[in-house]
């Protein structure tokens, strides 16, 4: 058997070098732990976001004494780190104050407002507005109200993201609750927000939020708003596993065609460059969005997509 694993090996050693070649890495000390801690991302993901050409990134991991602090890092297009700013979790910092915190550089007064277009088969279900406060990112992100409905609002754990939504009548408000709460905990842990994937979010949360949130249903949320900037990766050896244990599969999961899940699968051997949206498109025609989440992640349960999102890490001296 050990004739299969080295080359198998050798592959992955070459993905991993030429990898490094293709991403641009950020890295700073941060200015509390003092510890230094790296991101690879991909050119075509660091977007200008103001006139001085600056990229935002947000980066929140245990600090100093074990708490957790978020920065905001304002990145120029050398991937250079200009500034720095701490945003600290806890009881010691309000909401109030986080949102009235000035940041020096760049300098921002307002929150921007940012509009959630709905796709065109988004059908106001149950989700009749949305109303996202996102304190990471300064921005107040919006879905223009239509029908009727009852309001809630849920703030998420380290109170950076605050939700406001109004949803039919009939539903239980406890469980939208839990599916915002949910939705709040991924939008905080996110590195690089793309606005556009939101449009999706809803068109993927309308339908269900009238029952309970499932285990499936959060990673496939997750995948979705991470689409823009996490990359699928399946190898050779996983390609072979799938046609072995195809019968399985299709056992296991009816309705599923052979074609499509190896048609996907083959797009994700070896790549490097290619976001899940990148993905898609090469897969559109076949398949809506949802449909193509919802089978990107039944390959990645069965273990034979590796979905690797774009985060920091700390490198330990
Ligand atoms: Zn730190």
């Amino acid at each position: 058997m050990a004739y299969c694993i080295t080359p198998y090996r050798s592959i992955v050693e070459v993905l991993r070098l030429s990898n490094k070649t293709g991403r641009r890495k950020i890295d700073y000390e941060c200015n509390i732990c003092k510890r230094t801690r790296i991101l690879y991302v991909l050119q075509s993901l660091h977007h200008t976001v103001d006139e001085k050409g600056y990229v935002e990134y947000v980066d929140i991991h245990p600090c100093a004494d074990d708490r957790l602090n978020a920065n905001i890092l304002y990145v120029d297009k050398n991937m250079v780190v200009r500034s720095q700013v701490p945003v600290r979790v806890g009881d010691d910092v309000s909401t109030q104050e986080i949102s009235a915190m000035q940041i020096p550089v760049p300098k921002k007064v307002d929150f921007k407002i940012a509009k959630i277009e709905p796709e065109k088969s988004y059908k106001y279900k149950n989700l009749k507005s949305l109303s996202i406060v996102d304190r990471l990112r300064q921005t107040h992100f919006q879905l223009k109200e239509k029908g009727v409905g009852k309001m809630l609002k849920v703030t998420s754990e380290l109170e950076f993201i605050d939700i406001e939504a109004k949803i039919s009548k009939n539903i239980d408000i406890e469980i939208v609750e839990d599916w915002l709460k949910q939705l709040a905990s991924i939008l905080e842990a996110i590195v690089l927000l793309d606005e556009e994937m939101l449009s999706f979010m809803i068109l993927y949360l309308d339908p269900k939020i009238s029952e309970p949130p499932s285990g499936e249903s959060i990673i496939e949320l997750d995948m979705i708003l991470h689409a823009k900037s996490s990359f699928p990766i399946a190898s050779l050896k996983s390609y072979a596993t799938f046609r072995r244990q195809w019968p399985k599969i299709q056992s296991e999961r009816k309705g599923t065609d052979f074609e499509s899940y190896e048609k996907l699968l083959t797009y994700c051997i070896g790549n490097q460059y290619k976001t899940l949206l990148d993905i898609f498109f090469k897969a559109e025609s076949a398949m809506n969005f949802l449909h193509f989440i919802d089978m990107i992640e039944d390959m990645s349960m069965l273990g034979l997509i590796n979905i690797r999102k774009t985060q920091f890490f700390t490198v330990d001296d």
